[in-house]
């Protein structure tokens, strides 16, 4: 085992093949929680049981297996093949790693199906790579990744959980629990760049909630471009509940007209999908799942403080300068926070990554060590995809002119000659073109090392998935354009972070327009949607939250028009349920406001960050509508206090009651409440949770936070 997880690479792995041929070869992979089998034959691939370990019960019973449908034909030269796939072995690693081959003879390709087990608890993980051993160019359809069939046990229901990008803004919905029946339909993209509007696309995330079982699965999609998630109902069978068959990878996969190119020797892989098990809730699957993506997907975290309080000049706009950095950093650190990032305004023109000089005359550097003689990180903003109309001479290394001969063709298409970048948007790059690439990972190696940075943030389209260019690798096909521009963000991201270790990265792609778990792979947290009140902010939050971990889960608060203490404490708190950035001139408060906020910021460092940080999370009530209650609360079971973060809406009920979750039945639990003069009481958890916890907040608007710590006997 050891030998071959040393070998690492696919490539090796097939050398070592044993022939398996005229019958199955069957594999078991198990993490601590997921349990999952998969089998093999000629032409034949299908995840055969899905189980929690322990209970018994397989999601997918004997008539449910549904094929992962393996690419059925490749052109060349205008002539079609159909593919015919003989399983050529298997590579089994234990329970954590297995890896299935085929081979096609005419043309000569070879297939190999990889699942992997994470390490403690979490889900299991498949890709499929498509190797051309021929000597032609071939255009292949766009595999999938991977279908299952998942049915609730006899006499139970499921519940299909997704959620939407907050993207621009979050809509009225934002988080989607529809009842499965056999005619269930959904299917859902999600785009390297979310749609605004009522068709919002999704994260690529979901969840099968059997809720009188108490038990579900979820399963996500490791990648930026186009991809969809499908799920129909299953026809109802006897002696099992109702099912799906679901289906996640590229968009279009297996359609026409989407085909990918693929020159002799080189390889195709698909996008990396995971599915794992539950027992519980949506809330109790989605805690598993954060915690793998916290150990497996996000990059390390080298700030021990993380997530990191935050203020960001956006609240000025584009008029950062010298003088008003100077002027928030000192609200910074009198305030308690612990970065300073300037956003957007501090180049010279979108594609001039040059400091101007007319705001900042001593340089940014300059900007930076202040930052880091007050104590704080410095940030920056960089749309480094965008080019500009800057003449190109002198320094093209930060200067990208969409009109340069040898770099028109790194756009999708010619920009007309009359067009001009507006004050901080120009024109994307195509990142499938590596010299683009190449040129992309050179400016932002060095505006880190020049401009000292702790953080950086991008924003703007990193990922298109148009574009005409006939010289990039990707063909006409949107989802390709997409699978081929994404693979680039990768590689520069990939190679920056091996430059610059311990660099932070906000992925703020104009809000949440980019929120999936290939991004979660390349930033520590995400800006995740574009409209900063705090219903808004709650709202997104209500939504991300179910996805990824809270911690990577940014709000942006910007100053609101607040009539009451209690009110600005409702802005604060609205962004304070995970990575919080405060995105105002705080040199307008008034003194109250800045003692109420030096306040929370204490509150949020000592005891609501090490609960965001790894605590468990649980939505307690409906998602906020601003006019009835809404709450979430953390616990964690590790003597770490629990937290109630409750907000009233304009309706006129003044007490609400929550059953709290995630206690110790049998601990007994004080119970203290930060604002108002309300008396402490120590209750047990079974009482906190069965009987519930009454709120009351005389004023609509307000807020309230609440502690719960275990007390020694
Ligand atoms: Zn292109």
């Amino acid at each position: 085992m050891a030998l071959l997880r040393s070998l690492g690479t696919l490539g090796i792995f097939a050398a070592c093949l044993a022939p398996v041929r005229g019958h199955a070869a069957n594999a078991e992979l198990a993490t601590s929680d997921t349990l999952l089998r998969v089998q093999a034959t000629d032409g034949h691939l299908a995840v055969t049981s899905l189980r929690l370990r322990g209970t018994g019960r397989d999601w997918v019973p004997r008539d449910s297996a549904v094929a992962i449908v393996l690419p059925a034909s490749a052109r060349a030269d205008d002539r079609e093949y159909p593919l015919s796939w003989k399983h050529a072995g298997m590579l089994h690693d234990g329970k954590e790693r297995a890896v299935f081959t085929f081979r096609c003879q005419e043309p000569a390709l070879e297939l190999r199906s990889v699942w992997q087990a994470a390490r403690g608890s979490g889900p299991v993980e498949h890709t499929l790579a498509v190797t051309n051993r021929s000597t032609q160019t071939l255009l292949l359809p766009l595999s999938t990744s991977l279908a299952f069939g998942a049915r609730a046990a006899a006499g139970h229901s499921l519940t299909h959980w997704w959620v939407e990008k907050g993207a621009g803004y979050p809509t009225g919905h934002g988080t989607h629990h529809d009842p499965v029946s056999p005619g269930y339909r959904c299917s859902l993209l999600s785009l390297p760049y979310s749609r605004d509007g009522d068709d919002r696309d999704a994260i690529p995330w979901t969840a099968g909630q059997a809720d009188t079982a108490r038990e579900g699965w979820y399963a996500g999609i490791e990648f930026s471009g186009r991809v969809r998630l499908t799920l129909n109902g299953l026809p109802a069978a006897a002696g099992t509940g109702t099912g799906v068959a679901a289906e996640l990878g590229l968009d279009g996969a297996n359609q026409e007209p989407e085909r990918t190119r693929l020159l002799p020797g080189a390889t195709w892989q698909s996008p990396t999908v995971f599915v794992g098990c539950y027992a519980g809730d949506v809330d109790d699957g989605a805690n598993r799942l954060h915690r793998w993506v916290e150990r497996a997907l996000r990059p390390p975290v080298s700030d021990p403080r993380y997530p990191l309080l935050t203020l960001n000049s956006w609240g000025s706009g584009m008029a950062v300068d010298e003088p008003l950095a100077r002027r928030m950093m000192d609200d910074a650190v009198s305030l308690g926070l612990e970065m300073f990032h300037v956003d957007a305004g501090w180049f010279r023109s979108p594609g001039d990554w040059r400091a101007n000089p007319a705001k900042f005359p001593h340089g940014l550097a300059a900007t930076a060590d202040q930052a880091h003689a007050k104590g704080l990180k410095f940030g920056l903003w960089v749309g480094w995809t965008q080019g500009g109309i800057e003449p190109d001479a002198p320094d093209r290394q930060a200067i990208l002119n969409v009109f340069a001969p040898d770099r028109r063709d790194w756009f999708p298409h010619d920009c007309p000659p009359n067009w001009t970048p507006s004050d901080f948007t120009g024109a994307a790059l195509c990142l499938a073109d590596p010299a683009a690439g190449d040129w992309c990972l050179s400016l932002l190696d060095r505006l880190v090392r020049e401009f000292h940075l702790d953080l950086l943030e991008h924003d703007q389209p990193m990922i298109v998935d148009s574009c005409v260019r006939t010289g990039h690798p990707h063909t006409a096909s949107s989802a390709d354009v997409a699978y081929h521009a994404a693979r680039g963000y990768y590689r520069v991201y990939d190679a920056l972070r091996r430059l610059h270790p311990t660099l932070l990265f906000e992925d703020c792609v104009n809000g949440g327009h980019t929120v999936d778990y290939g991004i979660v792979r390349r930033v520590h947290y995400i800006s995740i949607t574009d409209t900063y009140s705090p219903l808004a902010n709650r709202r997104a939050f209500y939504d991300t939250s179910h996805a990824l971990p809270p911690s990577m889960c940014e709000c942006y608060v910007q100053n609101e028009p607040v009539r009451t203490p209690a009110e600005f404490r409702t802005m604060l708190r609205s962004g304070m349920m995970g990575w919080f950035t405060l995105m105002c001139d705080p040199t307008q408060w008034t003194a109250e406001q800045h003692i109420i906020a030096r306040r929370q910021v204490s509150l949020y460092k000592t005891r609501l960050r090490p609960l965001i940080r790894s605590g468990n999370l649980y939505h307690l009530t409906e998602r906020p509508d601003g006019e009835r209650w809404d709450a979430v609360q953390y616990a964690d079971g590790a003597g770490r206090p629990a937290v109630l973060m409750a907000f009233r809406g304009t309706t006129p009920e003044p007490r609400h009651l929550f059953h709290l979750r995630g206690l110790r039945p049998e601990a007994r639990y004080q119970v203290t409440f930060e604002d108002g003069d309300v008396p402490t009481v120590t209750r047990s958890g079974k009482d906190l949770m069965e009987q519930g916890l009454a709120v009351d907040l005389p004023e609509p608007g307000s807020s309230q936070l609440v502690f719960v710590t275990a007390v020694a006997r």
